[in-house]
């Protein structure tokens, strides 16, 4: 279990003062100045070796993200932009450190603007997050009062402004080519690639998009050196993570732990175990509602992180745990998330504006009892007929969860086929 003193985000349940004193105490801010000291190339070598890998679902390395931005600048400015537009069903954590540790990702953002070169961050937040929008701008009105933002922000020589931008609620908008889309005004539908962001991205300029526990994370892993965070973790998959775990456990919670943790021993030392005990669990989705179901079997000695659940062809995604135990309908529930695509699809390009709905009104079918055998295979073929032929990663997100269920649930999906009775004909049903 990780221990206190390397967790992070000292005040993730906001038993503390968020303000800027608050933050101070916790070491938040201090020797800023001197970290932007060590350049530009230092800063995106140590986030490099520290081994940080994105956390807003892809796990894409920070660090190597960040050095794709032009060194030179051919007159155009560079940006930085934050993706705060949580949306991924069962996910809550960038919720809580903007609520509750606003300054870490106020902090991170200057450092990592400066790492990239850019002189304007854009933390873009989703629409719902109101309270948490009027927070943050609480805590970036602080930061330029104090100095720590605009002209020469926080004494380094670095300019820096940073502008909170609230979403309309659109889940595409977490994709970031469609944040970028939306934040210059338009309607936000992804955009294809290349040209990727770190050429081409806001209002045409040189841009890199991360996840806010990426960057809130980041002051931390720079004042205490890239080989404390790498310790942390498996190789590969080091550091901390915070995971939000929820439905069937006694005590739903927001947890930092370990990149690596077991499933098990996440749910049992930090939500209190599954309702009914361990042996009444039925599945666990582990990285928010795009990923693959797991079953009980596969959940016995998962590892959690990036390649040990790639590994069982699921992902970590953005660290959303959904239990559910036996007296969940895990079709029932993987209708609900077709239902939920369908409905979130930006309808541009066709395999995903139709294949969405055609898979929703399959697992309707298949929920139902309505299904046949034939009804199963044939919904496995638009599955692979939506992944991997659309813009954007949507279409792996709405076919995914369907895969899963199949893959982990099989006979569960099929013992309700085989009890379908197709409809009879008039004159045979009234004999
Ligand atoms: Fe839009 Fe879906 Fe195509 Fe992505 S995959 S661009 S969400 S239609």
């Amino acid at each position: 279990m990780l221990n206190d003193a390397d967790r992070i985000y000292q005040n993730l349940y906001g038993q503390q003062d968020w303000h800027l004193a608050g933050a101070r105490a916790r070491g938040d801010w201090s020797g800023t100045s001197d970290i932007l000291a060590r350049g530009r190339d230092a800063i995106v070598e140590e986030v490099k070796s520290s081994g940080l890998r994105g956390r807003g679902g892809a796990g894409f390395p920070t660090g190597l993200k960040w050095s794709f931005m032009p060194k030179q600048s051919d007159g155009r400015p560079s940006y930085l932009v934050v993706n705060a537009d949580e949306s991924e069903p069962g996910t809550c954590k960038d919720r809580d450190i903007i609520r509750n540790e606003p300054h870490k990702l106020i902090e991170g953002s200057l450092i990592a603007g400066f790492a990239m070169g850019a002189n304007t961050g854009f933390i873009y937040i989703r629409g719902e997050y109101y309270n948490e929008a009027a927070r943050l701008q609480a805590a970036i009105d602080e930061a330029y009062e104090a100095g720590l933002l605009g002209k020469n922000a926080a004494g380094s020589g670095w300019d820096f402004d940073l502008v909170l931008h609230r979403g309309a609620g659109a889940y595409i908008c977490g994709e970031e080519s469609a944040l970028l889309e939306s934040l210059e005004g338009k309607k936000g539908m992804p955009r294809m690639k290349p040209p990727f962001p770190a050429a081409m991205g806001l209002y045409g300029c040189p841009t890199t998009v991360n996840n806010v526990e990426s960057i809130a994370g980041v002051p931390t892993i720079l004042r205490r050196g890239a080989p404390w965070f790498a310790a942390l973790g498996r190789p590969k998959n080091s550091g901390t993570k915070i995971f939000c775990i929820s439905g069937h456990v006694n005590r739903p919670c927001n947890v930092e732990e370990e990149l690596g943790t077991p499933l098990k021993d996440l749910l049992e030392k930090h939500a209190g175990g599954v309702r009914g005990g361990w042996d009444n669990l039925q599945a666990v989705i582990p990285g928010g509602a795009s990923m693959p179901i797991l079953n009980k079997e596969m959940c016995e000695t998962q590892l959690m992180d990036f390649d040990s659940l790639a590994a069982v062809k699921s992902g970590l995604g953005s660290g959303a745990v959904i239990v559910m135990d036996k007296s969940a309908d895990v079709i029932k529930a993987i209708w609900r998330l077709s239902k939920f695509f369908k409905h979130e699809s930006c309808g541009q390009c066709t395999p995903c504006r139709e294949g969405t709905g055609w898979m929703m009104r399959m697992m309707d079918r298949i929920v139902q009892g309505k299904a046949s055998m034939a009804d199963i295979a044939l919904m496995e073929q638009v599955t692979t007929q939506v992944a991997g032929h659309t813009i954007c990663a949507f279409g792996e997100a709405s076919a995914w969860p369907i895969q899963g269920l199949m893959r982990a649930f099989r006979p569960l999906v099929e013992q309700r086929a085989t009890d379908y009775q197709p409809p009879q004909p008039l004159a045979q049903a009234a004999e």
